[in-house]
């Protein structure tokens, strides 16, 4: 009997979401070149059309059709990081792909026109918004003593801003080695905000969101090119049996990712990215860390850039990670699409 094909890389996970196409891509003449069958976790490209059709199939973890709902989702990915982060363990969680393909619908999620609804029972919630509910139902319903801080960084260009801090200004941050804890790091004048309710936590969304905005504006950036970082850091003091006091810490990052159309299929930064800056930095070395970690390479290059500094005591070792690649259906979008379905598959 043939086996059935197993991920031997349990601890890192990759998902694939199709959006539907819209009009915008209709009025421009393009039609849908990718299909998917989220039972099967395949993603079927249909590259040529015709009397002699050519398609390719892609498999993942899971695959998520358009129209999947934003809860089921959640259900899939990230309730099960949710249990693990509660035990104690740092997690993190990706959206990758072409701007316009849905990371930040599918990370923060966008607001249903009905004021009836709020953050909480609003069906197109994304993932930030969901997480937060689930962590507070699930610790306020047990018997234990918990905090839990968030922050909210946006990385551009190699540099970190505060999108929850005090100062009016945009605040920079600067990043160093943690001596005391091999393998994290301290950024400096970052706000880590305690917070106390699920309510308290889509005030502060709304903040860093705004806040997104006018970094945005003000650096004349666009948010294709720039990465935002939330983060939730959660200590748990339980009392054993034996009248122990057990302290856990728990970290989940749920990073919405630049744009990764400034990539060439071959991994390189394409001229005009060059030309621009090192504004790939991040999302290059992203992948080779994620390579070297599928291959238990002896040397992860995590400190060849920001991001992977940043999240370096959340990837690899004792720590799950999601990827969740965004794809459009589009013809217009096909080379961005295999790209996408190229880097992510390397992840599996
Ligand atoms: P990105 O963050 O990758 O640039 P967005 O999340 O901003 O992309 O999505 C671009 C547009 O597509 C938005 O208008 C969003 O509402 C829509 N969209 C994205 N994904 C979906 C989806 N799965 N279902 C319906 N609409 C979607
Ligand atoms: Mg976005």
């Amino acid at each position: 009997m043939p086996q059935p094909k197993v991920n031997n890389n349990q601890n890192i996970q990759v998902a694939v979401r199709l959006r539907p196409i819209n009009s915008i891509e209709r009025k421009q003449g393009s039609y849908s070149v990718v299909d998917s069958n989220g039972e099967k976790k395949e993603v079927i490209i249909k590259e040529k059309l015709g009397v002699n059709p050519s398609t390719r199939t892609f498999n993942f973890d899971h695959v998520f059709p358009p129209y999947s709902k934003q809860i089921d989702l959640y259900k899939t990915i990230v309730t099960p990081i949710i249990e693990e982060v509660l035990m104690g363990y740092n997690c993190t969680i990706f959206a990758y792909g072409q701007t316009g393909t849905g990371k930040t619908f599918t990370m923060e999620g966008e607001r249903t026109d009905d004021p009836t609804l709020t953050w909480d029972d609003d069906p197109l919630s994304g993932i930030i918004p969901r997480a937060m509910a689930n962590i507070f139902d699930t610790l306020q319903s047990q018997e234990v003593e918990f905090s839990i801080r968030v922050s909210f960084i946006e990385l551009y260009n190699e540099e970190l801003f505060d999108l929850l801090g005090s100062l009016e200004d945009t605040l920079r941050l600067k990043i160093y080695e943690d001596n005391a804890r091999k393998g994290s790091v301290i950024i400096q004048g970052l706000e880590e905000i305690v917070v106390r309710s699920k309510e308290e936590v889509y005030e502060i969304l709304e903040r860093g969101a705004a806040r997104r905005q006018t970094a945005a504006t003000l650096m004349n950036a666009h948010s294709s090119r720039s990465h935002s970082v939330f983060s939730v850091t959660i200590h748990i003091k339980e009392n054993t049996m034996d009248g122990e006091e057990l302290l856990k810490t728990g970290k989940l990052y749920l990073v919405d990712l630049a744009g990764s159309e400034n990539i060439g299929r071959s991994g390189a930064v394409d001229k005009r990215a060059r030309e621009a800056g090192n504004i790939n930095q991040s999302l290059l070395t992203l992948g080779r860390v994620i390579t070297a970690l599928v291959e238990h390479a002896p040397h992860v290059p995590y400190r060849e850039s920001k991001l992977t500094r940043l999240l370096q005591d959340s990837l690899g070792g004792r720590t799950k990670t999601s990827i969740i690649a965004t794809i459009s259906p589009a013809s217009s979008c096909l080379e961005e699409t295999l790209s996408t379905l190229d880097y992510a598959f390397r992840a599996k």
